[in-house]
């Protein structure tokens, strides 16, 4: 069984981030202007799907609305509350740089709900993995606080759900977003069953955050690690990341299911990372995680969509993951390639080796 789900909904489309300049609120010395985080980058990704023929492959599963019981499993009734009162008006900053809109509130519940049901549907055996192309984004949401365009902590939630009704004993998270996971650091800071890792631009996003020095607290300790790469690295480094730290992490940790938090955002093109990723970077991240998880879990993968602003790009960089994901090279490929593989830089180099063999030697302290 080789089948590949996907998770979309046109409401996630809907949830409307507003005007602002960039990512920061407009204002009369700052003129009004796009939010990065806009439906363009997932409509786009959907669209290529389409027209590449790869989305008739696809099994689609519906996507629900997460239960308040669900996402207070994890987040504060206080903050549910906040959110749902700004949506039902005509919404406001959620928290830290999180402009939600009328209705947000019940698109984040169908985001959450979303990956709830792509978690389902691989427990279940419907299909061997999914892809929740999902919106608004989750790995930055704290449990009482909407934190960098991410409303409710949508990897936590589905972590949450494997163990409580799957009965997964442990569990991993990988993140290739560009900005660190302090969603899921957080939550599972200390415990032994969730093992945490996260490939991030150093010390950007949440600032202070992600350091290598985070591996874990109490009964947690070596369950997080954290490779913070230096701006500017590209293929080279991030396959070094993950084929050294990342993936011999989840092969000693053995979990029963492996998350992946999927954002484009590294790539050459994204206008709020400062990497070099091709679509070829993470093709080659989903084929390793892939067949690790062939290899120690039946399979079973969860890809939850994050972040990724390059309205050209991201659809090259989700078909590329999707490819790996069904087995299937569709005729569609990368355009951009020729460009972005001959740029200065995408091979390793020494400072981001240094930094690479500094997380490589947390693997020991694995629990
Ligand atoms: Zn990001």
């Amino acid at each position: 069984m080789h089948s590949t789900g996907l998770v979309c909904h046109e409401h996630y489309f809907w949830h409307h981030t507003g005007a602002s300049a960039g990512p920061l609120p407009y204002g009369l010395t700052l003129q009004p202007d796009a939010h990065p985080e806009s439906p363009q980058t997932k409509r786009r990704f959907m669209g290529l799907l389409e027209v590449s023929g790869i989305l008739d492959r696809l099994v689609r599963i519906k996507p629900r609305q997460a239960t308040l019981k669900e996402v207070t499993n994890y987040h504060t009734a206080d903050y549910v509350k906040r959110v749902r009162e700004l949506s039902a008006g005509v919404g406001g900053d959620a928290g830290e740089f999180t402009p939600i809109g009328t209705g947000s509130y019940e698109i984040a519940l169908l985001s959450a709900g979303g990956a709830l049901e792509g978690l389902d549907a691989v427990m279940k055996g419907q299909v061997k993995n999914v892809y929740c192309l999902i919106r608004p984004p989750g790995h930055h949401a704290e449990k009482d606080l909407a934190r960098g365009f991410c409303v409710f902590a949508n990897n936590v939630l589905v972590t949450q759900r494997a163990k409580l009704v799957h009965g997964c004993k442990r569990v991993a998270i990988v993140d290739w977003d560009v900005h660190h996971g302090n969603s899921q650091e957080h939550a599972f800071l200390e415990d032994p069953s969730v093992l945490t890792v996260s490939v991030h631009q150093d010390n950007y996003y949440p600032p202070n955050s992600g350091h290598v020095t985070e591996n874990g607290r109490g009964t947690g300790v070596g369950a997080n690690i954290n490779i913070p790469l230096p701006p500017g690295a590209g293929h080279g480094a991030y396959l070094e990341a993950w084929s050294k730290v990342v993936m011999p992490a989840v092969r000693r940790f053995r979990p029963d299911l492996i998350i992946v938090s999927s954002g484009f955002d590294g790539s050459a093109m994204d206008p709020l990372g400062r990497m070099l990723c091709t679509s070829e970077t993470y093709r080659a991240m989903a084929r390793m995680t892939l067949d690790l998880a062939d290899e120690i879990c039946g399979g079973r993968v969860v890809m939850l969509h994050e972040g990724g602003y390059s309205t050209a790009y991201v659809p090259n960089c989700g078909l590329a993951v999707i490819e790996e994901m069904t087995g299937v090279r569709t005729e569609c490929a990368d355009p951009f390639l020729p460009v972005f593989q001959n740029m200065g830089g995408q091979g390793l180099l020494p400072h981001q080796e240094a930094v690479i063999q500094q997380a490589q030697r947390l693997l020991d302290r694995i629990p």
